[in-house]
């Protein structure tokens, strides 16, 4: 099958044209968090939000400019808010959050918190398919192994798997027809967009704005007390997973990563853009380091051993640990029972807990630091 590249698509959208500006959407750098999966294409249109209504047959156009790509399976294209930068100062269009204070650094003093909520993490990769969503189902269900509580909040609008990985089916309810209860499964809650649509249907978003739309899973869900929130960001660096890092309260992030992309630096952009709005970066996850034998239990390091280790060293971020290409994550990921439940004492499933101990361990010590109440980890 043909590859579509960021480029074509890019290429096709440039017919599209802001008819209050009379240019093209790509030159006014208007598009981004171009993400290519499968012949499936998904990208963010930034728009002022008070033309949401107005932008939508220009959002509409530049989907059919790309489906009409040779390859493209499905396009969604959503309209993402552009925030004013305050006047007077050169700020990037990717304001700190509702209700900052404009003169305020992009920092995690922008941020408000989320009530009972006592950490929050992201899970990032520098590009789709390396295993982050696997990645961070393992290590919220670990999380949850080691008595504390865990929510997971579902941040890939373009393609959510959580519903998926965490074996949830169904929608959420409402009693107040205001605030949504998240879904529950291993004794962790979850919110995804694809429990609001159906997995394989392009996700369109009208109205609503997907930032908004994060604001919103992340303020009106019942998430209670928790110790942990994991968020499964969309895939790649781009101005849209910049701007989903400044709005959220991000106590840290895990940057998960195959020992090719380490390799090919794409880790190292996912690192900068953390470091760019001040999230701390907990350490890195070398996913598929290598390859055991279904038949025979060989080990083989298909990529040079140890690099993702040596490189993570030379940037100066933690090795949280390596998880090899295994058959047996793949079937339980995919098939919502993951390998922390379903085989809890195999070594992978260690691996994860190993992870998550390490995760916590300096998501607590970040806590006892004073920005919030001192760490109460519960063993049960
Ligand atoms: P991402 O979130 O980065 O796009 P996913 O977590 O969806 O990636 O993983 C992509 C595919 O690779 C899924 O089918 C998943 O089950 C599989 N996968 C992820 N990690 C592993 C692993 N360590 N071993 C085997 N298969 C894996």
């Amino acid at each position: 099958m043909e590859r579509i590249t960021e480029q074509q698509v890019l290429a096709a959208l440039s017919g599209v044209v802001e008819p209050a500006a009379g240019r093209d959407i790509v030159s006014l750098g208007m598009v981004s968090g171009v993400v290519v999966r499968d012949g499936n294409v998904g990208f963010s249109i930034e728009v002022d939000p008070r033309k949401g209504a107005q932008m939508e047959p220009m959002r509409k156009e530049a989907e059919s400019k790309v489906q009409t790509l040779p390859g493209v399976v499905s396009v969604t294209a959503v309209l993402t808010a552009h925030k004013e930068a305050p006047a007077g100062t050169a700020q990037s269009s990717h304001g700190a959050g509702p209700g900052s204070p404009s003169k305020q650094a992009p920092g995690q003093a922008a941020r408000a918190l989320v009530p009972g909520v006592r950490a929050i993490v992201a899970v990032a990769s520098g590009k789709g398919g390396v295993g982050k969503s696997t990645t961070t189902t393992n290590l919220a269900v670990a999380l949850a192994s080691l008595g504390l509580k865990v929510g997971v909040l579902d941040a890939d609008i373009y393609g959510p798997s959580q519903p998926r990985m965490l074996g949830i089916a169904g929608r959420p309810t409402s009693p107040d027809g205001k605030i949504l209860r998240p879904m529950e499964n291993y004794g962790l809650k979850c919110m995804s967009m694809g429990f609001l649509v159906a997995e394989d249907t392009p996700m369109i978003w009208r109205g609503p704005m997907v930032q908004s739309a994060l604001q919103q899973m992340l303020r009106d869900v019942e998430w209670g007390e928790l110790d942990i929130l994991v968020v499964d960001m969309p895939p790649g660096t781009g101005d849209a997973q910049l701007s989903m890092s400044q709005q959220v309260p991000l106590a840290g992030a895990v940057i998960v990563s195959t020992p090719q992309d380490i390799a090919l630096l794409d880790a190292r952009k996912g690192l900068n853009m953390f470091r760019k709005v001040d999230v701390p970066v907990l350490g890195i996850v070398e996913n598929m380091s290598m390859f055991i034998c279904p038949n025979c239990g060989h080990e083989s390091h298909i990529f040079s051993h140890g690099g993702a280790e040596r490189e993570a060293e030379r940037l100066g971020i933690e090795f949280l640990g390596g998880i090899p290409l295994d058959i047996e994550i793949r079937e339980t990921s995919d098939s919502g029972r993951p390998i922390v439940v379903s085989n809890p004492d195999s070594a992978h499933a260690q691996a994860y807990v190993k992870i998550a101990q390490r995760v916590w361990d300096k998501v607590a010590a970040g806590l006892a630091d004073g920005q919030r109440t001192a760490p109460h980890i519960v063993m049960q």
